[in-house]
């Protein structure tokens, strides 16, 4: 059995806000497609894989508490997946509902889901299976924003995007009139603020959160986990790996000279960290976690 982080106990802080982490379900994928060109005598180091080549991955949202707001960023595999998709991907189970009843926050209380982009390990929990059948949106409360672009990709998918685009985690939304579509960057309350980044996907955005005088940026998956630090280190599900060589060092050098937090969706051994030159990880959140090899 691998290890991975529990999700919840303790909030990340920055300022007034708090992050959570909740369990939006594990998986697992082919190792040598998470790290594209890079070895598997050196990606093995970090995370060992299976016979069959897999490694273990978590899919896990950001809660942001804000004074005013309860926000997610993406929501994990959802509770919608076959059988035969459960055995593909060695899923384990979707917790963000009765992980939230744990905080004393109702579905209905969240207020704003970002999605960083639409590939189902991202969007497959804004849709959930209804209790009495079909599917309804899962926090029907919320507004839910999404970059024009990635939307538009969504609508009209290309040969390569319809594998991760599914219209079962897009059906019910749309028909709800939830969805807030967002042109470059777009400021959802005064902690909060998402900026179109292209790169993993076209319409891929991040997420910055301010307050206080600190900062945490997510990346989403520009930098999946924290072995992705190296600029270099790309995934073969990346569409345009150029543009995400070119995103990491361009936000790498503007956040950390705001000191800031980089914090991880798919990472089972590192929630956030701070970096230092050269990609050297100077703090990791939580702090007993952080890898004296890693760098
Ligand atoms: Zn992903």
């Amino acid at each position: 059995m691998d290890e991975i982080l529990s999700s919840l106990p303790t909030p990340l802080r920055i300022g007034t806000t708090e992050i959570y982490w909740l369990s939006g379900g594990t998986f697992r994928l082919d190792g040598g497609t998470m790290f594209g060109p890079v070895p598997k005598t050196l990606w093995e180091k970090r995370y060992p894989a299976a016979v069959d080549n897999t490694i273990l991955l978590v899919n896990d949202p950001l809660l942001i508490r804000t004074p005013e707001q309860n926000i997610l960023v993406d929501s994990g595999l959802g509770n919608k997946l076959t059988p035969k998709q459960h055995a593909i991907f060695a899923s384990s189970e979707w917790l963000l509902v009765s992980q939230l009843a744990q905080l004393g926050i109702k579905r209905q209380d969240i207020d704003v889901v970002i999605l960083t982009h639409a590939d189902f390990d991202h969007a497959g929990g804004v849709v959930m299976a209804a209790e009495q059948g079909g599917e309804e949106v899962s926090f029907p409360s919320a507004v839910h924003l999404m970059q024009e672009t990635e939307w538009q990709d969504v609508a009209a998918p290309s040969r390569r995007a319809k594998e991760s685009y599914w219209p079962i985690n897009f059906n019910a939304l749309i028909k709800s009139g939830a969805m807030q579509l967002v042109q470059g960057t777009y400021q959802v309350c005064p902690e909060v603020r998402i900026c179109h980044t292209g790169g993993h996907t076209r319409g891929h955005q991040l997420v910055e959160i301010s307050s206080g005088g600190e900062c945490a940026v997510h990346l989403g998956d520009l930098l999946p986990t924290h072995a992705h630090i190296n600029p270099l280190w790309v995934m073969a599900y990346d569409n345009f790996p150029l543009e995400v060589i070119a995103c990491k060092e361009r936000y790498f050098k503007q956040y950390r000279q705001q000191n800031a937090w980089f914090t991880f969706y798919h990472d089972p051994l590192m929630r956030a960290c701070k970096l230092g030159g050269k990609g050297k990880i100077t703090e990791c959140w939580p702090q007993a976690v952080c890898p004296s090899t890693a760098s």
